[in-house]
């Protein structure tokens, strides 16, 4: 069982998006764009940007040589007592974590914030195979009382006020709980210390692996990643097989970007590495160490010169905050627990054009992300090859846009490129609009443009373009 989307449908998630979510979005998102520009600010801006140049590089560099680097990672887990597993798919992820949960009668399995185990449905998994998986992050634990998933790759709950947050924890846990804060953190803190003693397995992801000591390193803001990871007997890491970087000194780098980029802060709470299981009976943590290295598509990724920046991403959640799309609509819209331009990128990759062909068009094309990334991921240009892969097909799968449109969009092409035919077209479709034109917009047009017209109006064509150049222009 997984949830894994098949089917995303961007344009009706978003008249699902309740209107308190705008002005919460916003709120949060200016906070830590604020934060962040006053940290690039105090660094400089030369320095920042030969920061991300270096963040930039160093990424392609690993992702352009993974095999060295993974099986380098490997070796080094291995020698480190820890055990490697390779995971083709969502599916060979899910099965190789319940064959390990199932190894040691797992009941109960605590989870640090990981967005590759939402990646791969591991929750509805290990439920459904009679586990209680609990998310221990705050804002995971109070997005999955409410049912949801994850509305921003960083700050899962942000959208949720505290007053919301309050009503949840009565009806759920059954706690007098007041719409404070601290205090709704202290119940949580009290709630969860119980079961992660109670754990029997441990789950996290990984931010970065790192490939000369095959080190998992974890980045949080909460001490929950370092309980998951150290008080059950066995601790499993499922990481993506892009997150590995060749050495400690790499990792600096991106440490830098990324709690910068994220939050706005030096350097998060908790930077946490995990090199194997502990080497003698003196040193505490789990007895068992598993690595799942997950590919899931980010190899056809590589493949693909026009996209393969995408395996950059250090998932700091920047351009989430800057993109005025996400501003508006919240994480719920793009229905991927990745959301915003990043997730845009990466699923319409992973789940395909059938699934996902809608999220591309999720863009104002407004390039602030590219601008923001810290590893200078040319977000609008994939988005650019997304959006014609999926008009035009690819070798893998034929166009998923309708044929209409694709008709449409040749006819267009020929028509915009052919001066006679641009100026005859432009004459009919002067006469043809006639019967639909109100005070200069369309707003009830038939057949296929009535997908258009029932979202907004749509403008006349007003003159001829090259007629209102000349009459401008004096000639
Ligand atoms: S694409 Fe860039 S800005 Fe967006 S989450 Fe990834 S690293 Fe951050």
């Amino acid at each position: 069982m997984s949830h894994v989307p098949t089917s995303i449908d961007f344009r009706a998630n978003v008249q699902q998006v309740p209107s308190t979510m705008p002005a919460a979005v916003q709120k949060a998102t200016t906070k830590f764009l604020g934060n962040r520009a006053a940290l690039v600010d105090a660094l400089g801006n030369d320095v920042w940007q030969a920061l991300r140049q270096a963040g930039h590089d160093l990424r392609l560099h690993a992702i352009s040589n993974l095999d060295h680097y993974l099986e380098q990672a490997e070796r080094e887990v291995i020698k480190a007592g820890g055990q490697v597993h390779w995971a083709r798919d969502a599916e060979e992820a899910r099965r190789i974590v319940l064959d390990i949960a199932g190894k040691h009668h797992t009941r109960l399995a605590v989870k640090s914030k990981s967005m590759i185990t939402e990646e791969i449905g591991l929750n509805q998994a290990m439920e459904a195979a009679g586990i209680r998986v609990l998310e221990t992050d705050l804002g995971e634990y109070i997005v999955q009382l409410k049912g949801m998933g994850p509305a921003h790759i960083v700050v899962p709950a942000f959208h949720l006020s505290t007053e919301e947050i309050a009503a949840l924890f009565r009806e759920k846990l059954g706690v007098d709980a007041p719409a404070e804060a601290q205090k709704l953190t202290q119940i949580a803190r009290m709630k969860l210390r119980e079961e992660f003693l109670a754990a029997d397995l441990g789950i996290s992801g990984g931010n970065f692996l790192v490939a000369e000591t095959g080190t998992i390193v974890t980045v949080t803001n909460e001490g929950n990643g370092r309980m998951c990871c150290t008080i059950p007997p066995v601790h499993v890491a499922v990481v993506g097989i892009d997150k590995v970087v060749p050495d400690w000194e790499s990792l600096t780098v991106l440490l830098k970007l990324l709690a910068r980029s994220a939050t706005g802060q030096k350097l998060s709470c908790y930077t946490q590495f995990i090199s194997g299981p502990p080497r003698s009976d003196a040193e505490i943590g789990p007895r068992e160490f598993h690595l799942v290295l997950l590919d899931n598509g980010r190899s056809r990724i590589l493949q693909t010169p026009e996209t393969r920046e995408t395996l950059l991403c250090i998932r700091c959640g920047a351009c989430l905050n800057i993109c005025p799309v996400y501003n508006n609509v919240g994480g719920y819209a793009y229905g991927y627990p990745i959301s915003g331009p990043t997730g845009v990128i990466f699923a319409s990759q992973i789940l395909g054009a059938k699934a996902a062909g809608a999220l591309p068009f999720a863009s104002t094309l407004c390039g602030a992300c590219n601008d923001i990334c810290p590893v200078k991921i040319p977000i609008t240009d994939i988005l650019l090859h997304l959006r014609r892969r999926v008009v035009e097909g690819d070798d893998l799968e034929g166009a998923a846009a309708p044929y209409f449109l694709r008709v449409g969009a040749q006819v267009g092409a020929v028509a915009l490129g052919t001066a006679w035919l641009y100026r005859f077209g432009s004459r009919m479709l002067k006469r043809l609009q006639a019967p639909f034109v109100r005070e200069g917009w369309m707003s009830n047009l038939p057949g296929p443009m009535s997908r258009w017209t029932m979202a907004r109006p749509f403008p006349a064509f007003a003159a001829d373009f090259r007629r209102w150049w000349c009459h401008r222009s004096g000639r």
